[in-house]
């Protein structure tokens, strides 16, 4: 996207897309969206067909989808997901796929053996995780210390407290949450899930972890809510539906320098992307804006496909700090780091990496080839005999940048959402996606439900 002019009463956006003559197409629309994760996409559809609007999708990526990243394996043609695993059976997600054609069963549950070691040594850790009955105990008591906040930011902040009235619960940094409740024997499965995209998860703030592990997450793993799958083991199924239902009105690859200008002339701006420097660099925001984008941190997050024949087959290789031993569960591994090596079929393994704001992708493969090197030093991994020197293969990858947008304490106690919000309808221009709502896909599209009318009225 070269430029934006936003103009009161109305917008004027130009995208340059890929090939074309050089003149530039005008396109007069009701609302453009920018973004086709999943807020703009469901976003986009509403839009069209619901609130019989016209409208453009504006997307930088080849595809819609955003998180989710389908990798089709050209040995085998078998799927593997190696973003966005499941979908919240929450608010409106059963509907939507079916809508879109999409057929769903119940999440798979894939049983790997988990093999401990720490990724900065390459050692094995002896670890015992909890017992079953415990971590489901502890569930239960997050839960319960927390399902009277959840209409606070789900499925986004419409009723958060006014500052002086947000509960101290919230505002305590995990750790001392933990402590509080006694949840020790959920932490464990809380950051290996959804919670490790905080960063430094027992130092972010309980609302934080919330949003990317909250109650339908915890009710999920409680028995008492579900998750699904596309029935076709392909997540991507659903976007590329929503892509051909929306035809032409989806502009694709719009970052592309050389390409052909389109000038979007529109009434409404909905932006449905991470509102951080660089993403919002051609949006000419204003002072406001501005500043109240400038109190974000975020962390940016990676996840790719590795193969290796010294990776254990069945088996998920789990960052666990030596300081873990033998079940100290509140001791994680902390920013710069990779997750697991979790076995996905055939000779492919995830990795998924979380870290600061300049975690590019350069250095997060560094630092998966680097975790893979120590882990065979260090004899935890067996190098392949045949050819000890083989190096470790990228089979996919995916940039998923900034992530669980974050203020501190005191910024939320200065009416931080009050004036994040403020910003809803400012300027013709709307904001959804992760920043406003939750990091999940089906929250996000209840989210979008309630927004989309107050957008048109
Ligand atoms: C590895 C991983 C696993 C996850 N697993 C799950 C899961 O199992 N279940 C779940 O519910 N959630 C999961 N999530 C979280 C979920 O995917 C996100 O909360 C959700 O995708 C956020 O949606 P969004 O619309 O805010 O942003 P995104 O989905 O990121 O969409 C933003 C889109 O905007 C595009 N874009 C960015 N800048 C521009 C620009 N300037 N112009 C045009 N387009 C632009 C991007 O290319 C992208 O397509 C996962 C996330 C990650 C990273």
């Amino acid at each position: 996207m070269a430029s934006t002019l936003r103009l009161a009463g109305g917008l004027l956006a130009a995208a340059s897309v890929a090939a074309g003559s050089w003149l530039p197409e005008i396109v007069a629309k009701d609302v453009v969206v920018i973004g086709g994760g999943a807020s703009g996409a469901y976003a986009a559809i509403r839009l069209k067909e619901d609130f019989k609007k016209s409208i453009v999708l504006v997307e930088k990526a080849d595809h819609l989808g955003g998180h989710v990243s389908t990798y089709d394996d050209p040995k085998t043609g078998k799927p593997f997901d190696f973003g966005v695993q499941t979908f919240n059976d929450y608010g409106p997600a059963r509907a939507f796929f079916e809508r879109m054609g999409v057929p769903v069963d119940a999440a798979p549950r894939v049983a790997l053996t988990s093999q401990y070691a720490d990724f900065n040594s390459g050692a094995a850790v002896s670890f015992t995780p909890p017992a079953n009955e415990d971590r489901v105990a502890a569930l239960g008591r997050f839960l319960n210390a927390t399902a009277a906040y959840e209409h606070y930011f789900l499925p986004g902040y419409w009723n958060f407290p006014a500052p002086n009235q947000i509960p101290k619960d919230l505002l305590l940094p995990f750790g001392e949450f933990v402590e509080k409740y006694q949840l020790h024997a959920a932490v464990n499965q809380v950051f290996q899930i959804t919670g490790m995209g905080t960063g430094d998860m027992m130092k972010s703030l309980t609302l934080y972890v919330l949003g990317a592990f909250g109650q339908p997450m915890i009710r999920a793993f409680l028995g008492q809510g579900a998750t699904f799958t596309p029935t076709s083991g392909r997540n991507i199924a659903l976007y590329e539906a929503v892509q051909t239902r929306l035809g032409k009105d989806v502009l694709l690859n719009t970052v592309s320098a050389d390409g052909k200008n389109t000038i979007i002339v529109a009434r409404k701006l909905l932006m449905a992307i991470e509102p951080t420097p660089a993403n919002m660099e051609p949006f000419n925001l204003d002072f406001v804006e501005q500043s109240t984008f400038a109190k974000f941190k975020s962390s940016s997050v990676h996840a790719g496909i590795v193969s290796h024949p010294a990776l254990p087959v069945g088996v998920s290789v789990v960052n666990t700090p030596a300081a873990a031993s033998p079940a100290n569960y509140v001791e994680l591994p902390k920013p710069n780091f990779n997750v697991r090596f979790d076995y996905m079929g055939g000779d492919l393994f995830r990795v998924l990496l979380v870290g600061d704001d300049k975690f590019d992708k350069a250095k997060a493969q560094d630092l998966v080839r680097q975790n893979f090197a120590k882990l065979v030093q260090a004899g935890t991994l067996q190098p392949a005999s045949a050819n000890p020197a083989q190096e470790l293969q990228f089979r996919a990858w995916a940039d998923h940048g900034a992530m669980h947008m974050n203020v501190p304490a005191a910024e939320l106690k200065s009416g931080f959402i009050q004036k994040l919000y403020a910003l809803q309808g400012r300027r013709e221009t709307w904001w959804t996606g992760g920043a406003f709502s939750v990091q999940f896909q089906a929250i996000l599209w209840a989210f979008d439900d309630i927004l989309l009318p107050k957008l048109l009225a």
